[in-house]
């Protein structure tokens, strides 16, 4: 690590040496040109510096690169190289320093002092100082790279503190070739979700209303489209709708289990969560193992139907094979004559052995996760998240 600090060092040292050389030699000829008598003010200022990081002396070249008194579009780049070079180093407040006495800086033409606030935002971001860095990246102006690297910096702020609403809006006032459906359809979800979760089925609707002009066929807004359609009493619809889902996209059966528990519930028939049960795996037969975990891990091993497919899956042995074999005799019996607390016992050990597993895995960069996210903690990116192979 410290060999690597310092060929960085050298590194910036060299960069910084030819900055120097070149300002140098443009401000003396400059000089000669003028009056015949070059000065090497500019020039010895920089050596100071140097010397300073050479001799691993930082608050003494940064006290010298502070003090320079003229900063113009040559000599400018090497203050940003060196603010950067702070930053990578985690030295966050000499960091800050530098991009503030360049932002101070009243000569400084507008596309550096645009950078400086960049580079000051992204300081603060790496220092933790969310509403300070957010506040920075919403003073850079139109048009330009920085302008847009800065909306896209407050959109994931605003994703990280899950202001949706904020997120909406940033992500809306992007030009029409520069937003992000997907990501706005998912704003919109989250919203709609958190309005269900309260029951406000109106405000629900008008999200999902949302994310229809964007994509008609955006498959979280079905699966929040068939939980309305269930919190608003339309069973029959909101059923359909499920299988429909299930249809397209049976990664995500673990997740739309407790929907369809619910759906059961609000019927008569005390045996139709199992009638779910039995036209789910008639329909994904490979999804067997999915179906077990799900029961398992929302606690809706409850019915007989539930009990039985968690028994036929344990008899199969393909997976769990040590609890196969260490309830042989048991599982070679008839399900039913299971007693209340052996299959609570065996429902303990599933539980015990799918803890921690990893039952989600990102697409892009591989995170695991027992639950399922449609925001990769990881990546940040939005969907990515599969059924592992282990459970399907
Ligand atoms: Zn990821």
């Amino acid at each position: 690590m410290e060999t690597l600090k310092n060929i960085t060092y050298l590194l910036f040292t060299l960069a910084a040496a030819y900055f120097a050389w070149k300002a140098g030699r443009r401000h003396a000829l400059r000089q000669a040109a003028r009056d015949a008598t070059p000065t090497i003010n500019l020039n010895a200022d920089y050596m100071r510096g140097l010397n300073f990081m050479l001799s691993e002396q930082p608050d003494k070249a940064l006290d010298v690169f502070l003090q320079m008194v003229d900063v113009d579009s040559e000599t400018v780049e090497t203050h940003f190289a060196l603010g950067n070079l702070y930053r990578k180093r985690g030295e966050i407040e000499r960091a800050i320093r530098i991009h503030q006495n360049l932002i101070a800086r009243p000569n400084l033409n507008k596309a550096d002092k645009q950078n400086a606030l960049f580079n000051l935002a992204e300081d603060y971001l790496k220092a933790g100082l969310l509403d300070r860095a957010e506040a920075l990246y919403a003073q850079i102006e139109k048009p330009g790279d920085f302008y847009d690297l800065a909306q896209r910096r407050i959109i994931s702020l605003d994703e990280q503190q899950k202001d949706w609403k904020k997120a909406i809006i940033v992500a809306k006032a992007q030009s029409k070739d520069k937003q992000d459906i997907q990501k706005l359809s998912h704003y919109h979800c989250e919203l709609a979700d958190i309005a269900l979760r309260k029951n406000d089925l109106h405000a629900a609707r008008a999200h999902l209303k949302e994310v229809q002009s964007y994509k008609k066929d955006f498959l979280r807004a079905q699966i929040l489209t068939t939980r309305l359609a269930t919190q608003d009493g339309k069973t029959n619809e909101a059923v359909k709708q499920m299988f429909a889902v299930m249809a397209q996209e049976a990664n995500l059966v673990s997740e739309l289990l407790p929907g369809f528990y619910t759906l059961a519930q609000q019927q008569e028939d005390p045996e139709q969560f199992d009638k779910y049960l039995t036209r789910i795996l008639e329909q994904h037969p490979q999804h067997q193992g999915v179906l077990v975990a799900a029961l398992v891990r929302h606690n809706l091993a409850i019915t007989k139907g539930s009990r039985k497919l968690i028994i036929d899956y344990l008899r199969e042995g393909k997976q769990f094979a040590s609890l196969h074999l260490l309830l042989a005799d048991e599982l070679n019996a008839n399900s039913e004559e299971l007693s209340e607390e052996r299959f609570a016992a065996i429902l303990d050990l599933l539980k015990m052995a799918g803890h921690g597993k990893t039952a989600y895995q990102c697409t892009q960069c591989g995170y695991g996760s027992a639950l399922h996210q449609w925001q990769c903690p990881g990546c940040k990116y939005w969907d990515t998240a599969r059924a592992t192979a282990q459970y399907q």
